[in-house]
């Protein structure tokens, strides 16, 4: 049996003839960007999160860019995020010419660690930007007291977390400014490259709204120096046809999720992921931690060698990115971030697996564990 990471052609053929209709209306109406299509997304995106304004993209990472635009964030002030993310929520802060300052992540959670937030608050520090990691919301109840107290804006990036909650509130209510991706690979994805901010901020959503636009108002007036990140009449479609199976293909997630751990918690050289209470990690992705990098090399192999294809989120951190090297950061600075980019191994975990590939892919792990 082979076992792909993905499969987005399973999902695709699900919904083909729904996503071939609203794509077609699409074309004969030509309203090819921005348009009906990406109205109607948006006004549902925004219900189902349950925030006043949703701004579609193209995507999360011109979300995350616009968010800190509509934030005043200058050249030189400091923003706190962890490193281990993908690369695209500091390359967000760069774009500004802010400086990001990174905290470090829980052992088990693989989210920033709020024990080590307020130390690195300063008077330069202008943003805080938690990452729903993996589909885990991060500690918003302790990040927002902290955040509160210091009176400084929250951007979540919940590009990994569409749906996921906390005591019942979806990510997105939290923050200021919230951020979605729906590159295709997310839990909701597009056809093509798609994003948002989400907010309940009058202001910002108009600013975000003309900024996403070339901050034009009126036509060839222009405001501020604006951008041309609007999202495309065909994403607006596909994307207004998959939200409304979100929670299911959400709740299949999670439904796989439990059987590797009730597989994996009883091996102690294997940890699972460790979900705080009152949370619903949507899973993203399932990351399985091995006690070392070399444990994990042969795992993969093992894994490949049955046709089971795993991934790596993410094998170096940011920290340590050549790109960042003018941070001036070294190995061992994050000790649980480097940890986690040595040891996690991403098993395929996605809506349409079946029971019976999920057992399998169990059965190679618990034969080589
Ligand atoms: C995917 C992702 C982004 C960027 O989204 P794009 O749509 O690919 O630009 C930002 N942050 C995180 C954590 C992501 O996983």
């Amino acid at each position: 049996m082979s076992i792909p990471f993905l499969d987005l052609k399973a999902q695709y053929m699900q919904i083909k003839v729904e996503v071939t209709d609203a794509i077609q209306n699409v074309l004969d109406s030509t309203a090819y960007v921005l348009g009906p299509s990406v109205s109607n997304f948006e006004e549902k995106f925004a219900e189902y999160i349950g925030v006043k304004h949703c701004i579609g993209v193209n995507s999360g990472t011109s979300a995350l860019h616009l968010a800190l635009i509509a934030l005043d964030i200058k050249a030189g002030d400091e923003i706190i995020t962890t490193p281990h993310t993908f690369v695209s929520t500091i390359w967000a802060i760069s774009y500004v010419g802010a400086i990001p300052v990174f905290v470090d992540i829980n052992a088990d959670t693989y989210n920033i660690n709020t024990n080590l937030l307020e130390a690195k608050i300063s008077n330069k520090t202008k943003a805080i930007i938690p990452v729903h990691l993996y589909g885990q919301p991060a500690n918003m109840t302790e990040i927002m007291k902290i955040a509160n107290e210091y009176n400084i804006p929250v951007v979540e990036d919940a590009a990994q977390a569409h749906g996921a909650e906390i005591n019942g509130l979806k990510v997105g209510n939290f923050g200021k400014i919230s951020c979605f991706s729906f590159y295709p690979g997310k839990n909701l994805g597009a056809y093509g490259e798609g994003g948002a901010l989400v907010t309940n901020d009058d202001a910002i959503a108009e600013r975000c709204r003309l900024l996403r636009n070339h901050s034009q108002p009126e036509k060839y007036f222009h405001n501020e120096v604006g951008y041309n990140y609007r999202m495309d009449g065909l994403q607006g479609a596909v994307l207004g046809v998959k939200l409304k199976y979100l929670d299911s293909w959400n709740s299949r997630r999670i439904e796989i999720a439990s059987m590797y751990n009730e597989a994996f918690s009883n091996y102690v050289n294997l940890s699972i992921p460790k979900v705080l209470d009152n949370s619903k990690h949507v899973y993203h992705l399932y990351e399985l931690g091995f006690e070392s990098n070399e444990k994990r090399e042969v795992m993969i192999m093992k894994l490949n060698e049955k046709g089971i294809q795993t991934g790596l989120h993410y094998p170096i951190p940011v920290h340590l990115q050549k790109a960042y090297k003018h941070l001036n950061y070294n190995e061992g600075d994050f000790p649980n971030t480097e940890k986690a980019a040595n040891t996690l191994l991403s098993l395929p975990i996605y809506a349409e697996m079946t029971n019976q590939m999920v057992e399998e892919v169990i059965k190679i792990i618990i034969e080589n564990a």
